[in-house]
């Protein structure tokens, strides 16, 4: 496995270096997150001695115990599963960033919890670009509302936009889903000089976001290989 996760690192680097040259971007201004939910420890440690130490987590419980684990190696933390109220205090004792911002109740509740000792909590707000019930996420004509409320919290950082959106088949179909958000990321960036992140792309479709202006690829499989159930 040890080999495994370390050839799939350097295959998804190339897999960014590619895409960033093909439009004329620096593979530098993508930052790979490595997406380790339900994967072991383990796992994450052999990511960590191969140079990445950014991971992304889904589930609050399960990141606790890898948080708790791994305590001793610098790792940045980046919640991005469905982020309810009821988890916002250790999310924010315990994570680095928030990428699944939805409503302005849990950004606060995140301001509130984020202890005077840290800085602030970097946060995007998580856009539901196809409207699917099954997700959070607002919708793009919300997003100016919220992002003015979230920029006054003092204890949280608004850094950008997060997206996944519904599978597409094909690069071209996968650009035209992102398109919507670059432009919305665009304005948002000329409000909010913090704003410098949009999280976009998975091990399916990262050579779309990069193309559409991805800082942040969420990658899982393609680095971890298939989850265990
Ligand atoms: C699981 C997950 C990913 C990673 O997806 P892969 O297909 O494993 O690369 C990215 N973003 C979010 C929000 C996820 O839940």
């Amino acid at each position: 496995m040890k080999d495994a996760i370390v050839h799939n690192l350097a295959t998804i680097h190339q897999r960014i270096a590619q895409a960033a040259h093909a439009c004329q971007r620096d593979p530098a201004s993508i930052q790979l997150l490595a997406v380790s939910k339900r994967q072991p420890v383990e796992a994450i440690e052999q990511a960590w001695q191969a140079g990445q130490y950014a991971f992304g987590e889904n589930y609050l419980q399960e990141a606790l115990e890898k948080i708790t684990t791994l305590k001793s190696k610098p790792i940045n933390w980046h919640f991005i599963g469905a982020l309810q109220s009821n988890k916002a205090t250790a999310v924010a004792h315990h994570f680095d960033w928030v990428h699944s911002i939805h409503t302005l109740k849990i950004a606060q509740k995140l301001a509130q919890q984020r202890s005077e000792a840290q800085p602030p909590l970097n946060v995007c707000l998580q856009i539901n670009l196809d409207a699917e019930p099954t997700k959070s996420g607002i919708a793009l004509a919300e997003l100016s509302a919220l992002a003015v409320q979230v920029a006054s919290l003092e204890k949280l950082c608004l850094r950008g936009l997060m997206a996944l959106p519904a599978p597409r088949l094909g690069f071209v179909e996968q650009c035209r889903a992102y398109a919507p958000l670059q432009e919305a990321f665009t304005a948002l960036q000329a409000a909010y000089p913090s704003c410098d992140t949009l999280s976009i792309g998975t091990s399916a479709d990262l050579e779309a976001a990069i193309t559409m202006g991805a800082t942040c690829v969420r990658i899982g499989e393609g680095i971890f290989g298939p989850r265990p159930i």
